[in-house]
């Protein structure tokens, strides 16, 4: 399957949808999932189009993946969490709903289960909360 540019990550890249920002590079966006899986679910993706794992420039992975390790870090600190789950899903079999690259950051703690993938949308407020918590944690 090509590339869709009207995909909504592409979107937000354009800035022709609002997204709550928490770190933003030449290569790289990271910003706060719509509909976190657990308080502090973060996004990262590459500022490339590519749909997924499989076709992306190696080297836009690998500043993604760096953009990954750090954003996660402050969410791990952000979320006082003492896990921090990585996911990332390549097509539609896979569960991928957004077709352009992206790295899910999801803080876990011990015994509370995160929610189901894609369902539930958080209030503005709250993300835009939880985004400023990330940023001074960077
Ligand atoms: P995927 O299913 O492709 O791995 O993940 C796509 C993610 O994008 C889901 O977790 C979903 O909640 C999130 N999402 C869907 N629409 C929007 C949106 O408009 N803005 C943001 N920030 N996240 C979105």
């Amino acid at each position: 399957m090509a590339y869709a540019d009207d995909n909504i990550f592409a979107k937000i890249l354009r800035d022709e949808i609002p997204s709550f920002k928490v770190y933003d590079d030449e290569h790289t966006l990271a910003f706060m999932d719509v509909m976190p899986q657990a308080p502090g679910h973060t996004l990262v993706i590459p500022k490339y189009s590519a749909e997924n794992l499989l076709d992306v420039d190696p080297d836009f992975l690998a500043a993604t993946i760096q953009v990954t390790q750090k954003v996660a870090g402050a969410v791990k600190r952000a979320f006082d969490a003492p896990g921090i789950m990585i996911a990332q899903l390549n097509g539609s079999a896979a569960g991928q709903t957004v077709f352009h690259l992206h790295f899910h950051i999801i803080p876990r703690h011990d015994g509370v289960d995160f929610k189901l993938h894609a369902r539930e949308m958080e209030d503005a407020g709250v993300l835009e909360d939880h985004a400023q918590r990330i940023r001074t944690a960077l």
